[in-house]
């Protein structure tokens, strides 16, 4: 296991067997959300704060195989949430709130979404994995 080889020299019979996730799909999404690989928990998704590391330190998991892999993840699990919740406190809040305390909501808001955006991202890494451990591609090769 800690001698995997990355990226191929298996031939097609008798490659790594994969009968469905190895993880459940509740730890890989925390896991995700914790900014840590979906597939062993221990390597970071991400270098510094949201610097993409590409491949797993510990297990040699390939996060976005292709890129653009994770983009419908992204849309709705960033962007939609991002707009909901600006939309929410702005319309829900705004007619409530005074321009001050809007503003700071606002700032709130926002201040939490961006802290938060590695984890989100984290979070699409984890559905993607997700995604390729349910249908498998025989040429995407998985960490056992
Ligand atoms: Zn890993």
């Amino acid at each position: 296991m800690d001698d995997f080889a990355r990226g191929g020299g298996e031939g097609a019979v008798g490659g790594p067997q994969r009968s469905g996730p190895q993880v459940s799909a509740g730890t890989a999404l925390i896991r995700g959300l914790m900014k840590r690989c979906p597939h062993c928990g221990i390597g970071p998704i991400y270098v510094r704060w949201a610097h993409d590391a590409r491949v797993c330190s510990h297990c040699g998991l390939v996060y976005e195989p292709t890129e653009g892999d994770t983009w419908a993840f992204t849309i709705i699990g960033d962007r939609i949430p991002v707009a909901a919740g600006i939309v929410i406190v702005y319309f829900e809040l705004g007619s409530r709130l005074g321009p001050l305390a809007l503003f700071a909501a606002m700032t709130v808001v926002i201040a939490l979404l961006v802290w938060t955006t590695p984890n989100r991202w984290g979070l699409g890494v984890a559905l993607l994995y997700l995604q390729r451990t349910w249908w498998p591609d025989p040429l995407d090769k998985l960490p056992k």
